[in-house]
Protein backbone atom coordinates (compact mmCIF):
# COMPACT_ATOMS: atom_id res chain seq x y z
CA UNK A 1 0.00 0.00 0.00
CA UNK A 2 1.11 3.33 -0.73
CA UNK A 3 1.83 5.87 1.66
CA UNK A 4 2.70 9.25 -0.39
CA UNK A 5 1.75 12.49 0.71
CA UNK A 6 -0.05 14.61 -2.05
CA UNK A 7 -0.47 18.37 -2.39
CA UNK A 8 -3.19 18.65 -4.70
CA UNK A 9 -4.63 21.91 -6.03
CA UNK A 10 -7.84 22.19 -7.66
CA UNK A 11 -8.37 25.66 -8.46
CA UNK A 12 -7.36 26.65 -11.97
CA UNK A 13 -6.20 29.84 -10.90
CA UNK A 14 -4.35 28.62 -8.17
CA UNK A 15 -2.54 26.02 -10.60
CA UNK A 16 -1.57 28.49 -12.78
CA UNK A 17 0.21 30.84 -10.40
CA UNK A 18 2.03 27.76 -9.01
CA UNK A 19 3.04 26.02 -12.41
CA UNK A 20 4.27 29.99 -12.92
CA UNK A 21 6.00 29.78 -9.61
CA UNK A 22 7.46 26.75 -10.17
CA UNK A 23 8.64 27.98 -13.71
CA UNK A 24 10.22 31.16 -11.94
CA UNK A 25 12.14 29.17 -9.57
CA UNK A 26 13.58 25.91 -12.44
CA UNK A 27 14.20 29.04 -14.62
CA UNK A 28 16.58 30.83 -12.22
CA UNK A 29 18.23 27.61 -11.24
CA UNK A 30 18.87 26.94 -15.33
CA UNK A 31 20.15 30.21 -15.79
CA UNK A 32 22.75 29.69 -12.85
CA UNK A 33 23.54 26.29 -14.80
CA UNK A 34 24.22 27.81 -17.80
CA UNK A 35 26.12 30.56 -16.10
CA UNK A 36 28.32 28.04 -14.31
CA UNK A 37 28.96 26.21 -17.79
CA UNK A 38 29.90 29.60 -19.76
CA UNK A 39 32.75 30.62 -17.12
CA UNK A 40 33.46 26.56 -17.09
CA UNK A 41 34.50 27.04 -20.85
CA UNK A 42 36.83 30.07 -20.35
CA UNK A 43 38.93 27.65 -18.33
CA UNK A 44 38.31 24.56 -20.35
CA UNK A 45 39.58 26.03 -23.85
CA UNK A 46 42.28 27.76 -25.45
CA UNK A 47 41.73 31.06 -27.42
CA UNK A 48 41.39 28.94 -30.39
CA UNK A 49 38.65 26.82 -29.42
CA UNK A 50 40.94 23.96 -28.84
CA UNK A 51 39.98 22.05 -25.50
CA UNK A 52 42.79 22.57 -22.89
CA UNK A 53 43.68 18.45 -21.26
CA UNK A 54 43.67 18.22 -17.59
CA UNK A 55 47.52 17.68 -17.18
CA UNK A 56 48.48 21.05 -19.24
CA UNK A 57 46.32 23.12 -17.01
CA UNK A 58 47.48 24.66 -13.97
CA UNK A 59 46.36 23.05 -10.32
CA UNK A 60 43.79 26.71 -9.60
CA UNK A 61 42.29 26.00 -13.39
CA UNK A 62 41.71 22.09 -12.31
CA UNK A 63 40.22 23.35 -8.88
CA UNK A 64 38.34 26.09 -10.52
CA UNK A 65 36.64 23.46 -12.81
CA UNK A 66 36.04 21.67 -9.73
CA UNK A 67 34.21 23.87 -7.88
CA UNK A 68 32.22 25.09 -11.07
CA UNK A 69 31.26 21.12 -11.05
CA UNK A 70 30.39 21.09 -7.71
CA UNK A 71 28.22 24.41 -8.02
CA UNK A 72 26.29 22.97 -11.03
CA UNK A 73 25.77 20.20 -9.22
CA UNK A 74 24.45 21.52 -6.11
CA UNK A 75 22.01 23.07 -8.03
CA UNK A 76 21.05 20.10 -10.13
CA UNK A 77 20.28 18.30 -7.32
CA UNK A 78 18.16 20.90 -5.69
CA UNK A 79 16.00 21.28 -8.84
CA UNK A 80 15.64 17.27 -8.56
CA UNK A 81 14.80 17.13 -5.13
CA UNK A 82 12.22 19.89 -5.38
CA UNK A 83 8.60 20.23 -5.50
CA UNK A 84 9.28 22.05 -9.32
CA UNK A 85 9.19 19.08 -10.91
CA UNK A 86 8.92 15.03 -10.63
CA UNK A 87 11.88 13.00 -10.07
CA UNK A 88 11.04 10.67 -12.86
CA UNK A 89 9.33 12.02 -16.21
CA UNK A 90 10.30 16.42 -15.24
CA UNK A 91 6.90 17.02 -15.17
CA UNK A 92 6.59 21.12 -14.07
CA UNK A 93 2.93 21.44 -14.12
CA UNK A 94 0.79 18.41 -11.93
CA UNK A 95 0.00 18.17 -8.52
CA UNK A 96 3.42 16.51 -6.94
CA UNK A 97 3.12 13.25 -4.31
CA UNK A 98 6.00 13.06 -1.54
CA UNK A 99 6.88 9.15 -1.44
CA UNK A 100 10.03 8.04 -0.50
CA UNK A 101 12.29 11.20 0.02
CA UNK A 102 11.21 12.36 -3.51
CA UNK A 103 8.60 14.40 -5.42
CA UNK A 104 6.59 12.48 -7.74
CA UNK A 105 3.73 13.96 -10.33
CA UNK A 106 0.21 12.15 -10.35
CA UNK A 107 0.65 10.11 -12.97
CA UNK A 108 3.87 8.85 -11.95
CA UNK A 109 2.55 7.99 -8.82
CA UNK A 110 -0.46 6.58 -9.80
CA UNK A 111 1.59 4.07 -12.69
CA UNK A 112 3.56 3.20 -10.07
CA UNK A 113 6.47 4.53 -12.33
CA UNK A 114 8.88 4.99 -9.06
ZN1 LIG B 1 6.25 12.23 -13.45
Amino acid sequence: MKSGRTISIKSDKLKKIRNNLRNILLCEAINRQANISKEEKKVLFDEFGKIIISKDRSKTDNDLLGKFQDEWWKLERLKRKSICECSYCRKTDSDMTYYSKEWICSECYQSNRH
